[in-house]
């Protein structure tokens, strides 16, 4: 008989095994690993919760603090998240932020009209 040890090392290169964190996009609502998300972080003026809704970040380093929201790096995922005000919710916040930062990181261009 042959001894199958190939068996155990394909299992390990599939995916993660027993997974890393996991999150939710907020666009699409797929889960998936944080590490094939994009994590953003809400940064108000100073002017404390509630003084409009401040600026969303790409937090490429995971180490910002605050609230965070996990997205595709997909610009379909983005708009799908502005479509459905998903950044609000996520993030904890009144109104529409400014997401330049994240359009551009994710390369979907300027604002569509
Ligand atoms: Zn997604």
């Amino acid at each position: 008989m042959i001894q199958r040890e190939t068996s155990a090392r394909m299992r390990r290169s599939t995916a993660h095994p027993s997974g890393g964190p996991v999150r939710t996009c907020i666009g699409c609502r797929k889960r998936e690993l944080a590490v094939e998300l994009l994590r953003v972080v809400v940064v108000t003026d100073g002017n404390g919760p509630g003084n409009g809704p401040g600026t969303v970040t790409v937090d490429a380093a995971r180490t910002l603090p605050g609230r965070g929201a996990w997205l595709h790096p997909d610009p379909q995922c983005l708009h799908a998240a502005i479509r459905r005000r998903a950044f609000g919710r996520a993030l904890r916040i009144t109104g529409s932020p400014d997401i330049t930062a994240v359009m551009e990181h994710v390369g979907a261009g300027a604002e569509a009209p």
